[in-house]
């Protein structure tokens, strides 16, 4: 059975990891979606209204779950018992940035990491950059999915 998690921290989910999301579900029996656990962090969306919107995005879909963890990724993926971590790759800085974790994570354990890129239409979408959008008051509908513009 082909288990992956799709790690990040979703504040908040978008048509990004949407697409990413989506386009692996072909690939995997099983679907993870985490959501990392961060006590230094500071967060738009709480942990519950994160996971919300993942879940009611993903509803019905019966290979994708949403769960949240603590520490480092390769053991969460071991005590849920996930051989892949998939990511998403937008550009040059997204993968360096990327190519170190896997690496990383490949000399902790025999997880494999499994990219795939974004596609041209939601290349340019971060969590970051809409969080700046709706902290200015502008449209940001397009950029995420309906269970985040309706909260
Ligand atoms: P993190 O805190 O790990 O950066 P994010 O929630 O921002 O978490 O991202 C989780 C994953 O989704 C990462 O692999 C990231 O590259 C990917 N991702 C983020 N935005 C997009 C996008 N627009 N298209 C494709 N993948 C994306």
């Amino acid at each position: 059975m082909k288990k992956a998690i799709f790690p990040g921290s979703f504040d908040p989910i978008t048509n990004g990891h949407i697409d990413i999301i989506q386009r692996a579900i072909p690939l995997f029996d099983e679907i993870v979606i985490a959501i990392g656990v961060n006590s230094n962090k500071k967060y738009m969306f709480s942990l519950e209204e994160r996971k919300s919107f993942i879940e009611k995005t993903f509803e019905g879909e019966a290979k994708v779950s949403v769960k949240t963890y603590e520490g480092l990724t390769v053991n969460f993926c071991e005590r849920i018992n996930a051989s892949f971590i998939l990511r998403g790759l937008r550009n040059p800085a997204d993968f360096e940035f990327e190519k170190a974790i896997a690496h990383t994570n490949r000399s902790l354990s025999e997880i494999e990491t499994v990219f795939l890129l974004t596609s041209t239409e939601t290349s340019f979408i971060s969590s970051s950059i809409v969080r700046d959008v709706i902290q200015n008051h502008g449209d940001y509908a397009h950029l995420v999915p309906k269970a985040v513009t309706d909260s």
